[in-house]
């Protein structure tokens, strides 16, 4: 058993998620002294992650991201995905992981990007990358594996979705994280049915703090279709700052004003989400930190969950 599972066997797992910076402001902010991360160590996470940047851009900086996380002395977890690899850069790439004593890591199919009906790779799915990495690599990797409570967005059926996260399982994966999911009625739907398909592997759930109104509905609607409950939908009417009919000229003052509630509002939402998820026989919960420490540390602190 990978240390990860051990960790969620025995308790309730805390994590992070951060994404590779794309300046080099951002990568002072988040990996300086005294930065973003030091004090996201404060709270002793279990694990952080890392994003491999959708469409495969972006992942230069993931590697010193998984380094720096490591030498602070948290477990890395690096995302993966299938997006323009060949199985001979799959390899390279894995085990340059290897070389930098990381050894953990998310395995995904990817987001196509916008046009592609493929990966443009030699893996089509999370199931192919996962029966790679055993074939190739054994036990040295601890494999998690993508969940999506509501179905991905491009699948057949929620039944087909299930199976093939069963088949993740089968090929040797070791954890779920799930994508966002607000609608607590079909998380608990989601769970009876991976249970009932002979699904074992420890849930651990991604939460999306809920902070603007702009990426609040950009993250449910942009890419993964997920449902927006009744509850959410009334605390963005509430503080609607996008183009308003009723107050055409509304003044900055107003605006910033409305952000400020809606930011109270959502993490009093999150909040209570974590409570509901944490009743739900889950095994960790994964925080989309989304590189900020302010907000994500009240979370923290509200909700708890790092003394769970
Ligand atoms: P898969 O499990 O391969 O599924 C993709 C689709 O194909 C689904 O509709 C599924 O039902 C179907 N399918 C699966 N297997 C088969 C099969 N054998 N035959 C036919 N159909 C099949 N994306 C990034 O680019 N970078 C990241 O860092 C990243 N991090 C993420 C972190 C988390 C926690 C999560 C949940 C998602 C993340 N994603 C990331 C997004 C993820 O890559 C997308 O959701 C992607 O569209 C699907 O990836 P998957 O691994 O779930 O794919």
């Amino acid at each position: 058993m990978s240390k990860l599972t051990d960790i969620m066997k025995n308790r309730m797992a805390f994590s992070f998620e951060l994404f590779p910076p794309k300046t080099e402001k951002g990568t002072a902010t988040l990996l300086g002294e005294g930065g973003v991360l030091d004090k996201l160590m404060t709270m002793k996470p279990d694990y952080i992650s890392c994003t491999y940047g959708a469409g495969g851009t972006n992942v230069g900086l993931q590697v010193p991201v998984l380094d720096a996380i490591k030498a602070k002395g948290a477990d890395p977890v690096a995302h993966f995905t299938c997006i323009g690899n060949t199985r001979e850069g799959i390899r390279e790439q894995l085990q340059n992981y290897l070389d930098h004593g990381i050894e953990n890591v998310l395995a995904l199919r990817g987001d196509l990007p916008f046009g592609w009906t493929g990966t443009g790779g030699d893996l089509r799915y999370a199931t192919e990358l996962v029966k790679f990495i055993r074939q190739e690599f054994g036990d040295k990797f601890t494999i998690a594996v993508a969940g999506s409570p509501e179905g991905h967005i491009a699948c057949r059926s929620l039944e087909a979705d299930i199976s093939f996260l069963k088949q993740k399982q089968d090929e040797g994966a070791d954890f779920i994280m799930t994508q966002l999911c607000w609608d607590m009625d079909q998380f608990r739907r989601w769970m009876d049915a991976i249970r009932k398909a002979g699904i074992t592997m420890p849930v651990d759930v991604g939460i999306m703090p809920v902070l603007a109104m702009d990426s609040t509905i950009n993250m449910a609607l942009s890419r993964n279709g997920c449902v927006i409950p009744r509850a959410l939908s009334e605390i963005i009417s509430k503080h609607w700052i996008f183009p308003n009919p009723f107050a055409p000229n509304e003044s900055e003052e107003s605006i910033a004003a409305k952000k400020a509630a809606f930011l109270e509002a959502g993490l009093e939402y999150t909040v209570r989400l974590i409570d509901e998820y944490r009743v739900c026989g889950i095994s960790g919960i994964h925080l989309y930190a989304l590189n900020k420490y302010e907000h994500v540390a009240r979370l923290v602190e509200m909700s708890g969950i790092k003394d769970m």
